[in-house]
């Protein structure tokens, strides 16, 4: 018996091949359900005659009906669909985030329109999540810096209290009153100070190779969707730090985020990312061939709210420069205008794990 003989398309049952596939697909007429297969029927929680009798058009959410009609329409012309995003309504009411393409499909000589659908909440679901994660961590970033303030007139304040408390003895009640309600202004600003630093006993061992990469895959289907290439190199699988590892994700969330702002719109975006390391220290570097950034800006870096962007806070760099100080590293930035930028991320590797690397 021959087993790797090749075979050809016609000898294939392609219907097997798309009843098992992990996209829903449907076969449509424009107004009925030919064929659906398994993954479909999953995603929306139905059965077959359900569907038939429902319909599916049904399951497109009514903000989306016209646009998804648009692209059948399209289809059934022959013509091949783009990529759409859209919301799907499932039998029990639920929503969840679908990527739709329409495309024609031929069968005995009348067009038939194929009709793909990826579900896609997870990814939303996490795309959501990164975005209030750089947010959590702005405000805390924020917080940080008006309890700063706040504590020096405080300081102040509660010094003259002192002294007028043993120079001026008739009005004691009041000044007893303002004592404890500047004191209660100091708890809760040293609170609020203590919940947006990290903990020290909150530092572990991470791979800071893995943390980078993860990253990157959360923002690979965004850098896709844009057209970007994302370029990842590493000369070890494994280096060690000491850090807190949502502060030190949020670092590379923030700058890979800025390296996708600035070859945004400027055609063939190309981000790189190496990581290599000395005895002591790892370097991560974030290449992008994006617009670049101004001589004098340069220095003024993640020390004040500066944005050049029309939606943007400034806060994005302020936060990474602190996360990274909090972590006894460094942050270079390298920066040539029309031509693009470059972050070096230097922290120190674990020293434990570095002993025990060459004890073996
Ligand atoms: P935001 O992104 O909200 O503007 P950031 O603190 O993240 O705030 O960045 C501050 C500013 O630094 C940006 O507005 C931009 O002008 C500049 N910048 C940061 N990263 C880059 C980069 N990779 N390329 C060009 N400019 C950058
Ligand atoms: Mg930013």
């Amino acid at each position: 018996m021959v087993t790797n003989q090749r075979i050809t398309a016609e000898e294939l049952d392609f219907k097997q091949v798309v009843d098992h596939s992990l996209n829903a697909k449907l076969i449509i007429d424009g107004t009925n359900v030919l064929y659906v297969n398994n993954a479909c029927l999953d995603m929306l929680k139905v059965d077959e005659e359900m569907l038939i009798a429902n319909g599916y058009k049904s399951y497109f959410h009514p903000d989306y009906q016209e646009k998804y009609e648009n692209s059948v329409a399209r289809a059934l012309e022959g013509k091949r669909v783009e990529l759409m995003e859209q919301k799907m309504i499932r039998s029990d009411g639920s929503l969840i985030d679908v990527e739709v393409v329409c495309a024609p499909f031929y069968n005995k000589g009348t067009t038939l329109v194929q009709v793909i659908i990826r579900d896609i909440t997870e990814r939303k679901e996490n795309e959501k999540l990164l975005l209030q994660s750089e947010k959590l961590s702005m405000i805390g970033e924020v917080a940080a810096g008006i309890v700063h303030e706040i504590r020096n007139p405080l300081t102040t304040i509660k010094g003259f209290l002192q002294l007028i408390e043993s120079k001026d003895k008739s009005d004691q009640k009041y000044i007893q009153i303002m004592k404890s309600e500047v004191t209660r202004i100091e708890k809760i600003a040293n609170d609020l100070l203590k919940y947006s630093k990290p903990k020290v006993e909150s530092f572990k061992v991470e791979n800071i190779v893995e943390v980078v990469q993860d990253v990157l895959f959360m923002w690979e289907t965004e850098a896709f969707k844009r057209k970007i290439t994302m370029e990842f190199a590493a000369t070890e699988s494994n280096i060690p730090i000491l850090s807190e590892k949502t502060q030190i994700t949020q670092v590379f969330i923030n700058l890979i985020k800025n390296a996708m702002e600035a070859v945004d719109n400027q055609g063939e975006g190309e981000i790189t990312i190496e990581i290599h390391k000395s005895a002591a220290h790892v370097f991560i570097k974030i290449r992008d061939n994006g617009y670049g950034i101004p001589k004098e800006m340069l220095d003024k870096l993640g020390t004040s709210f500066h944005t050049t962007k029309e939606d943007g806070t400034g806060l994005g760099l302020m936060v990474t420069y602190n996360i990274i100080k909090n972590h006894n590293g460094t942050v270079i930035v390298d920066s040539q205008l029309g031509e693009g930028t470059t972050f070096t991320i230097v922290l120190p590797i674990e020293y434990e794990n570095r002993k025990m690397e060459s004890s073996f």
